[in-house]
């Protein structure tokens, strides 16, 4: 079910069947090439491992990671529900027809204009980020004369071990609703009293990344005491739990643990919580973003200047970098690939891949190995660059931002179109006055 993608042969890489050497020859590069039937395998590993194994599972998957109408389009033909934190992000699902109730909506500062698109739309859940949150969607509920799905998201206060900017269910956070029982309960008892809002559980999402399950347990536990206390002070019983998203994937040499390596145990505490309380076992919902999309994208670069300094270093420079790939100067991500066009010669030599922007901390690769054969023009492919790539892409240096191409089997289209110089350019005035 998860075999590789990737494979070598002819001296080249060829990625879901197609020559990738073939594909920079016809898309160009900088280039992203999504592979389908590594996402098809996520979510059919999803679909075994939780929402069949379990009665009310969902998967709403984070777009964030990667959000584009093809992407939509293929959640939308499994039936899986999405998670939007923006509304941009929601008119990306509303372009592509998403049906409404399998939308949920995220976010730690949700403006009245986005709150009003999500209600006007209809959105399945809205997950409760703050106290003056409560007043605007209770606001756009008059207006739209609907009432709204709430889930309470709380900060478990929970470290979970991975990049400090990734970590999100430590108590000093941004995200989530603190656990202080003044500040916490006044903003649920608001929710189950309003008129226009329904009550449906709770939500956490304590980071990125992650590959224990230790921290998603101790989190679970926090989130279930309280459950409990809600039930035991205002009567009200939460019928959903989400336990956000998460899930590790392989850059370099991590080892991937399959979803049931952490829905397993969450499903078994969440059950033995829920008897304790003598209550339903709430319907659980996870929001896997990178762990769907990573290692089914890699990008591929045309290699350019190369720069030996004596005695320190070689720098290999590619089309591409930071623009495209801003992971690395922004949390020291680490990458590996192979040279596509050479991909069956010995990596016998060490040298830094840096981008073409105008920053030192423009890398790619660090330390990474290549054939000494290394020239310009070859194919450098780097590997899991599916999830907050081409999401996270910039257009510094006014440089566009690449194209995306799925591969399915040998087949291979757009689904982003390159930008052009024009379309960078499109939002620019002269005033009168200069
Ligand atoms: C970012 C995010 C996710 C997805 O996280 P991944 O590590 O990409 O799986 C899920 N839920 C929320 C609320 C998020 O902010």
């Amino acid at each position: 079910m998860n075999q590789d993608v990737k494979e070598i042969k002819n001296n080249t890489l060829f990625f879901d069947g197609c020559d990738t050497t073939k594909l920079a020859a016809t898309y160009g590069t900088p280039l992203y090439v999504m592979s389908y039937t590594d996402i098809k395998n996520r979510l059919q590993e999803l679909k075994q491992d939780f929402t069949d194994r379990y009665p009310g599972a969902r998967i709403a998957y984070a777009s964030k990671a990667f959000c584009t109408e093809a992407m939509y389009e293929i959640l939308k033909q499994e039936g899986a529900c999405i998670d939007v934190v923006s509304g941009g992000e929601l008119f990306a699902a509303q372009k592509v027809n998403f049906p409404a109730e399998y939308v949920e909506f995220n976010g730690n500062n949700k403006t009245p204009a986005e709150i009003d698109q999500a209600v006007e739309y209809g959105v399945g859940r809205i997950i409760l980020d703050g106290l003056q949150e409560v007043a605007l969607i209770e606001e756009a509920c008059k207006k739209y004369d609907k009432k709204m799905n709430i889930m309470i998201r709380i900060t478990p206060g929970v470290a979970a071990s991975t990049h400090d900017y990734i970590v999100t269910g430590k108590k000093d956070s941004k995200f989530g609703i603190p656990l202080d029982e003044e500040v916490f309960m006044p903003i649920v008892k608001s929710v189950i009293d309003s008129q226009y809002l329904e009550f449906v559980g709770l939500h956490m999402h304590i980071g990125s990344q992650l590959f224990e399950n230790e921290a998603f347990l101790e989190a679970l536990d926090v989130l279930m005491d309280w459950a409990k206390k809600i039930k035991d002070t205002y009567g009200a019983v939460i019928r959903e739990v989400n336990f956000g998203g998460g899930f590790g994937v392989t850059y370099t040499d991590e080892e991937r643990k399959p979803y049931r390596f952490f829905l397993d145990p969450l499903m078994e505490r969440l059950k033995k919580r829920a008897d304790e309380m003598e209550i339903e076992c709430p319907a659980a919902v996870i929001e896997p973003g990178r762990s769907m999309v990573a290692e089914a994208g890699i990008t591929l670069y045309t290699i350019g200047q190369i720069k030996e300094i004596k005695g320190l270093r070689k720098y290999i420079s590619v089309d591409g970098g930071m623009g495209d790939n801003i992971r690395v100067a922004l949390y020291q991500a680490e990458y590996t690939g192979v040279l596509a066009n050479k991909a069956e010669e010995t990596p016998d030599e060490v040298v830094t891949v840096c981008g073409k922007y105008c920053e030192s901390g423009d890398i790619i690769l660090h330390d990474f190995k290549v054939p000494h054969s290394v020239e310009m023009g070859d194919l450098l492919a780097t590997y899991s660059t599916g999830a907050y790539g081409y999401s996270m892409a910039s257009n510094y240096n006014n440089n566009p931002i690449p194209g995306v191409v799925m591969v399915k089997e040998g087949k291979s289209d757009w689904i982003v179109k390159p930008q052009t110089y024009e379309q960078i350019m499109q939002n620019n005035r002269i005033p009168e006055f200069l």
